[in-house]
């Protein structure tokens, strides 16, 4: 017989772990156990070694609700974001429920019985293991852990030198004195770029077209005076609704001003890099601000390295790769030693899993996404997927909580089983992400879609996700509660019915 749980997570990352905390601290009646693929808890801050590592969000909103970010560092490295994660997973002893090197490939929904039957390879011979539950909560991230997204340029073989992709950083990577040519201007390579900087000969930022950067200090000082005056709780609480309003606000100005934005951020890079610098080459998108993330560099690092000399940014195209560098359409050749492939990720809907209902295969890219979390037709099954212009976090949390809320009240009403459904012809269906970034836009069709009204619509809107999630309607008149006839869920839903009242 599979091991059976009342609640499958998939995935030990700084969601995972979030789900873990929820469900023992609001359905502590509720079996549960999280399925990681890998042999350790954090996820994306495990997984991305390369230097200087860090994170674009500030940690007062990328860190838990539930768990004050108390290090001076607002944008904080990767090692210290791990820790968190693996400190809050040890104190609420959620790592005890974790079962390392389970990887989920497949989940089958049976309404007969409302019961998930999950399919896992288990390391390290990749054995196959069933599990059953009642409810599927993944908590997988969003790309493919395997590979990076990787365009192949032309004579790639010919390049004398080392070339790297920053999801499998080598340890032995040792670069100091070298030539290093960052192909790429998204988050990570404006990260790479001054850390790589303080040892190497020169660093190149070659990028095809510019991305907005906008500096903050990594330190937050009013977070850190309030923190010494109040309990780090109270602290925590308002300096995450100051970031989290101050960021709406700009988000909001962003989309009403666009022309207004740009100029300023334009202006700020112009300051930062002198009156000489060409930042209109260099730094102005053909995109408006907030079409894609803005990239935050702490403490003006980028803009310090480039104005030393240390780096520079060359805005060109690829003809193709030579012995000694990368020639550029423009007839220039960049020499390199090593070459970073900073060209982002490759998305990956809910870890690429097989699911199907009733013995039909669920395509996803012809479901609409319900509340940001669910799917139509698609029963007993949530993930958790954090803002484009936000931290990931505070989504994710608020997804928790609804879960949580949504077991409750299935427990308390003798239900087993809960499925979005929609009105035929009630809502109409547009892209899951309004967002222009290429990793996006390259993994569109494979994405489920979003409708145009609400509870349809990803709004984007931590205030406005907070009102729905924590306080709307769990009987919203979308979802379709109803009772399994099979015995096992019978039997499971009277277990469940003394559970408390959320
Ligand atoms: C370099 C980098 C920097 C980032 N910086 C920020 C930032 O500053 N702010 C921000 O808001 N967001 C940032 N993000 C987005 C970031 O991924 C999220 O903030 C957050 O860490 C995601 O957490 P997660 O737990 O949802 O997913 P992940 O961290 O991706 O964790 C998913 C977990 O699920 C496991 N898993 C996946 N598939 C399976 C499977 N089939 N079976 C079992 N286990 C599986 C994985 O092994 C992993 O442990 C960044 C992303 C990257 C790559």
């Amino acid at each position: 017989m599979p091991e059976h749980f009342d609640v499958i997570v998939v995935g030990a990352g700084l969601s995972g772990i979030s789900a873990g905390y929820h469900l023992q601290q609001e359905c502590p009646a509720r079996s549960y156990c999280i399925l990681e693929a890998r042999e350790t808890i954090g996820g994306t801050w495990d997984l991305f070694r390369y230097p200087g590592i860090r994170s674009d969000s500030d940690m007062y909103t990328l860190g838990y609700r539930f768990k004050p970010w108390r290090e001076a560092k607002a944008i904080a490295d990767g090692p210290s974001i791990l820790k968190y994660v693996r400190d809050t997973a040890a104190e609420y002893g959620v790592d005890r429920k974790i079962r390392f090197g389970h990887m989920v490939k497949r989940a089958s929904w049976s309404s007969a019985d409302s019961t998930w039957t999950v399919e896992v390879e288990q390391a390290p011979a990749r054995t196959p293991v069933r599990f059953t539950c009642n409810f599927l909560f993944m908590c997988s991230g969003y790309y493919d852990y395997a590979e990076g997204y990787r365009p192949q340029f032309a004579d790639e073989a010919s390049f004398g030198g080392r070339i790297v992709h920053p999801q499998f950083w080598p340890e032995d990577m040792d670069y100091s004195g070298k030539n290093i040519v960052v192909i790429g201007s998204g988050a990570t390579a404006v990260t790479l770029v001054p850390e790589l900087a303080r040892q190497a000969a020169h660093v190149t930022m070659l990028q095809r077209s510019p991305t907005y950067v906008v500096s903050r200090p990594a330190e937050d000082k009013l977070a850190n005076t309030l923190r010494k005056h109040l309990p780090a709780k109270l602290a925590y609480a308002m300096t995450r609704w100051r970031n989290v309003l101050l960021s709406m606000y700009f988000f909001r100005l962003a989309r009403r001003k666009p022309a207004q934005v740009r100029d300023a951020i334009m202006r700020m890079a112009q300051k930062e890099l002198g009156a000489d610098y060409d930042v209109q080459t260099h730094f102005n998108p053909r995109y408006n601000p907030w079409d894609q993330r803005l990239c935050l560099v702490p403490d003006s690092d980028l803009f310090a390295s480039l104005k030393a000399g240390t780096s520079s940014v060359v805005t060109d195209e690829i003809d193709r790769f030579v012995p000694d560098g990368i020639l550029l359409k423009s007839g220039r050749t960049l020499p390199a030693d090593i070459i970073v492939t900073a060209t982002g990720l490759k998305m990956l809907f809910l870890a690429g899993l097989q699911v199907s209902v009733d013995g039909e295969a669920v395509n996803f890219p012809a479901t609409l996404t319900y509340k940001g979390m669910m799917y139509s037709d698609v029963p007993n099954l949530a993930s958790a997927f954090g803002y484009t212009n936000a931290s990931w976090t505070l989504k994710c949390d608020l997804t928790c909580e609804y879960v949580c809320r949504l077991l409750n009240y299935m427990a308390r009403n003798g239900y087993t089983q809960c499925t979005p459904r929609p009105e035929a012809g009630s809502v109409e269906a547009e892209d899951w992400l309004d967002f222009t970034s290429g990793y996006v836009q390259r993994a569109l069709h494979l994405l489920p879609r979003q409708g145009t009204r609400t509870p349809w619509k990803m709004h984007q809107n931590y205030a406005r996700d907070l009102l729905m999630l924590r306080f709307g309607r769990v009987d919203d008149g979308t979802m379709e509660f109803s009772r399994s006839t099979g015995a096992k869920a019978a039997v499971a839903a009277e277990d469940r019915s003394l559970e408390p009242v959320s």
